[in-house]
């Protein structure tokens, strides 16, 4: 597993509306929950085949984060939609969208 698509911190507070993704490579992304949601890769959101598609309308609250493996996170949101499985690698390439803050890891 690369550094960059492992996390060492994810901060997911209740009724916050970003979670906060640190990877083992120093980045720090704040994802919004809504971001997340529209972009659930589960096949009932995103139908098959095709490429992964931003899918408005979803509830955006996070309920439940839970870690799949060592290669991926469960999110259950406000409605109880929980097929979605996001891995790492998914979570990191979504951090390109403009709308995820990006930190460059610190200097040491
Ligand atoms: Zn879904």
């Amino acid at each position: 597993m690369k550094p960059e698509h492992t996390p060492t911190a994810i901060k997911a507070p209740h009724g916050a509306t970003t979670t906060e993704i640190t990877w083992g490579d120093g980045v720090r992304c704040s994802y919004p929950n809504a971001l997340l949601r529209g972009y659930c890769p589960c096949a009932l959101c995103q139908g098959h085949g095709g490429t992964i598609a931003f899918v408005p309308g979803g509830n955006s609250q996070l309920r439940e984060l839970e870690p799949v493996g060592h290669y991926a996170l469960k999110l259950v949101w406000g409605d109880g939609h929980n097929t979605g499985l996001y891995t790492f690698e998914y979570l990191r390439a979504l951090a390109e969208k403009s709308e995820v803050a990006t930190h460059a890891a610190e200097a040491r």
